[in-house]
């Protein structure tokens, strides 16, 4: 019988999550449905699904968009070839990259042009990498693994540079780019970390809990790069746990002979959604629900300039 559950802290959602969603109602605000999204505007089901029913459409490609239509590009970033193809279609196009993923482009897009060959540390087909690797596709090689890291093919004075993407395992990433360094020692790193704060925070609140915890169940949906790595966190410390898109997917079996139970919530993962599980164990006569060394992030990014810019044009016209 679970004893006690306890809130990581922090979790859920990040500051590009809160502004590509929030880009999103006010577009519809704004111009009213139908607004079209490519791709899942976050990795998250709940959100689409509410999103949807406000009137948004998602699509996986830019150019399933009417012509002259309203479109906005999810939080995980676009090549430079969608923004190309969005023109063409006379698009009204709302970018909500979140603007540490622009970062990493820009850094990937300026080593390229200087000469470098830029290794992109990052997982294949993911969104954010598909975008990245457009800025430059020609100088950019995809490394997954350390074991890639032995099949590269370069020179070992190769000028050579990386990124990576920004929702990584911070420990496996910190494996790899020690490969990199002892196989070329002259690699160019980016000045800062590349994975982002609210990745690295919600695996470190994860990693703090551990010695506290007999169970970690993560909130977030299955193709949430960030959630999966919270899950390989716990895992890789020998505690179980469990990605679920809500309360639903709990089995009740994982619970037997299981003491204290984390929880915590996957960058794009609604609040609600953590408060749907406390209520889930509540209901099974949990009666200890606690947050686990409270910490806060402060970090906040303004709306896309072209929406305030409408937004403001929509208030003086009022
Ligand atoms: S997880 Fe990090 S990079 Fe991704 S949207 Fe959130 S803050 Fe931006």
């Amino acid at each position: 019988m679970v004893r006690k559950v306890l809130l990581a802290s922090p979790r859920g959602y990040c500051a590009g999550v809160e502004r590509a969603v929030e880009t999103v109602e006010k577009a519809l605000d704004l111009y009213g449905p139908p607004v079209y999204v490519r791709k899942q505007i976050v990795h998250n089901l709940h959100v689409v699904r509410d999103l949807e029913a406000r009137g948004a459409v998602f699509v996986d490609e830019e150019t399933e968009v009417p012509e002259g239509q309203t479109v906005v590009f999810s939080a995980h970033g676009v090549a430079p070839a969608v923004h190309a193809n969005a023109a063409l279609r006379r698009l009204k196009t709302i970018d909500a990259t979140c603007p540490l993923v622009t970062k990493v482009h820009v850094q990937a897009r300026r080593y390229a042009a200087d000469g470098y060959t830029v290794l992109l540390i990052g997982h294949a087909g993911h969104e954010e990498v598909v975008g990245t690797m457009g800025e430059a596709p020609d100088s950019i090689v995809l490394v997954e693994s350390v074991a890639d890291v032995a099949t590269l093919a370069f020179p070992p004075d190769a000028r050579l540079a990386y990124v990576t993407q920004t929702t990584l395992s911070v420990d496996e990433t910190g494996e790899i780019i020690g490969a990199l360094r002892a196989r070329f020692p002259q690699i160019y790193a980016p000045k800062k970390e590349d994975i982002c704060y609210a990745t690295s925070n919600r695996q470190w609140a994860v990693k703090e809990m551990l010695g506290e915890i007999d169970l970690l169940l993560v909130i977030g949906s299955r193709n949430s790069s960030n959630s999966n790595r919270l899950v390989e966190v716990a895992r890789a410390n020998g505690v179980p746990s469990y990605l679920i898109d809500d309360e639903s997917e709990i089995d009740e079996s994982w619970t037997v002979g299981i003491d204290v139970v984390g929880v915590t919530s996957g960058a794009s993962a609604p609040e609600k959604l953590v408060d749907r599980v406390c209520d889930w164990f509540r209901s099974r006569g949990v009666t200890e629900i606690e947050p686990f060394r409270l910490v806060d992030e402060d970090v906040e990014f303004r709306l896309p300039v072209e929406l305030r810019r409408e937004l403001t044009l929509a208030d003086a016209q009022r």
